[in-house]
C-alpha cells in the first residue's frame, strides 16, 4: 500500500486543488477501498461553492465525493466478521449512522439523532473525507456488494438510485397510480423508474431544460415542457381534471413545490427531495380540505440493497444517465461541465 494518494481538495469555496495526501488507515469495522468511479451530485456543486457554511463541510480544506464504487484493498479490525474480504467490489453510500439511537433502531438511520457527533456518526463526503481520491475509508454499514453484472461507473449511481427508490417509497406510489415528477435531472429520472418499479400506471415528468426533456422522452417517459404552458393545468387535463395521485418534487425551487400541491388529486401525496434555499408559501386550506400529504425525503434508509437488483436488471436505468467522464485530475473541468445547463450533463463520472 502506498503511503500517499491523489485527492481532490477543496481549499476554500470555489478553490480546488489535486493534492498528494496520506492514505488513511481503516479503523474497527471499516474498510479501505480503491475508488474506481465517483459520480458528481448536485450536493457536491453546492458544497464546492460553499453554500452550506460550517455544516457541509464543517470546515475547509475538504475532500468531497459520496456516490462511488470501487474495491476493498484492506480491512479494519472486525470487518471480516461480517463477511467482507479484500477484493470485494462495492458501492458506497454516505450515511454511516450510530445504529443505537431511536431513529437508527427503527431503521431511519438517515435521521440519526447523533448526526455529526464525532465517533458516532459520519456522512462521507459531507462532514468527513469523501471518495474523490484514490482511496477512501468507509464503515461497513455504508458499503454494499456490487453485482458482477454492474460496472464501477454504474455502481457509482447506486447511491442516487437508492435515493430515488426512497422518494418513490415515501410517496407511497401504489399500483396503477398516476405519478407526476417535477424536475428531470438524475433524481427525477431515476424516480420515474422507481415509481414504475412500484407499479405506477403512468409517469409524467415536468421540466424546462430542453436537453433534460429530450432525455426523459428518450427514456420513454411522457414529458411536459414547463415553459410551454401551465403544468398544473396540463396535468389536470391529462387526468380528466382529477390531478396526480402522487407528485415527486425533485426540483427544489419554491414554484415547483406550489405546482406539486396544486396538481395533486384529492387525498394525494407529495414527496419532496428537492431542497429550496428559501421559504415557500404552502396553501394550507387546500392541504387541509383535500387531505393532501406532504413528506420530506432525506437520502435513503435501507434502499441500497433493495435497489441493487433493480439496477442490475435495468428496471432502474443508470447507464443511460451517464453523459460525461473525466479523470480525477480534471475535476474542475468536470464540475464546470456539470454546472453548465448547455452541456446536457445529467451524470458525470470522475475516475481517480
Ligand atoms: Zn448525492
Ligand atoms: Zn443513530
Amino acid at each position: 500500500m502506498p503511503a500517499t494518494m491523489e485527492a481532490l481538495v477543496v481549499l476554500e469555496p470555489n478553490r480546488l486543488e489535486i493534492q498528494e495526501v496520506p492514505v488513511p488507515t481503516p479503523g474497527p469495522d471499516q474498510v479501505l477501498a480503491r475508488v474506481r468511479a465517483v459520480s458528481i451530485c448536485g450536493t457536491d456543486a453546492h458544497l464546492v461553492r460553499g453554500d452550506y457554511p460550517h455544516f457541509w463541510p464543517p470546515e475547509f480544506p475538504f475532500i468531497p465525493g459520496h456516490e462511488w464504487a470501487g474495491e476493498i484493498v484492506a480491512l479494519g479490525p472486525g470487518a471480516d466478521r461480517y463477511g467482507w474480504a479484500v477484493g470485494d467490489r462495492i458501492a458506497g453510500t454516505s450515511h454511516d449512522a450510530c445504529g443505537v439511537c431511536q431513529k437508527c433502531v427503527e431503521g431511519r438511520y438517515n435521521l440519526c439523532e447523533n448526526y455529526g457527533r464525532p465517533g458516532l456518526h459520519r456522512q462521507y463526503g459531507h462532514n468527513i473525507q469523501g471518495a474523490d481520491a484514490t482511496y477512501v475509508i468507509h464503515g461497513i454499514k455504508s458499503v454494499f456488494h456490487l453485482p458482477d453484472g454492474l460496472t464501477f461507473d454504474e455502481g457509482a449511481l447506486v447511491d442516487p438510485a437508492s435515493i430515488a427508490l426512497h422518494v418513490a417509497n415515501r410517496g407511497g406510489v401504489a399500483p396503477g397510480d398516476t405519478v407526476a415528477i417535477i424536475g428531470a435531472g438524475a433524481i427525477g429520472l431515476l424516480s420515474g423508474d422507481a415509481a414504475l418499479a412500484r407499479g405506477a400506471g403512468r409517469v409524467v415528468l415536468i421540466e424546462r431544460v430542453q436537453a433534460r426533456l429530450a432525455k426523459a422522452r428518450a427514456l420513454g417517459f411522457e414529458a411536459i415542457d414547463a415553459e410551454a404552458g401551465d403544468p398544473v393545468a396540463t396535468i389536470r387535463a391529462m387526468t380528466g381534471g382529477l390531478g396526480a395521485d402522487v407528485v415527486l418534487e425533485c426540483a427544489g425551487v419554491p414554484q415547483a413545490v406550489q405546482w406539486a400541491l396544486a396538481m395533486l388529486r384529492r387525498g394525494g401525496r407529495c414527496a419532496a427531495v428537492g431542497i429550496p434555499t428559501v421559504g415557500v408559501e404552502i396553501p394550507m386550506q387546500k392541504l387541509v380540505l383535500d387531505e393532501l400529504e406532504l413528506v420530506g425525503c432525506r437520502a435513503s434508509a435501507g434502499e441500497m440493497r433493495r435497489v441493487m437488483p433493480l439496477v442490475e436488471q435495468g428496471r432502474i436505468r443508470v447507464r443511460e444517465l451517464i453523459t460525461h467522464r473525466y479523470p480525477l485530475a480534471d475535476y474542475a473541468q468536470a464540475m464546470a461541465t456539470f454546472n453548465d445547463p448547455a452541456s446536457g450533463a445529467i451524470k458525470i463520472i470522475v475516475q481517480p
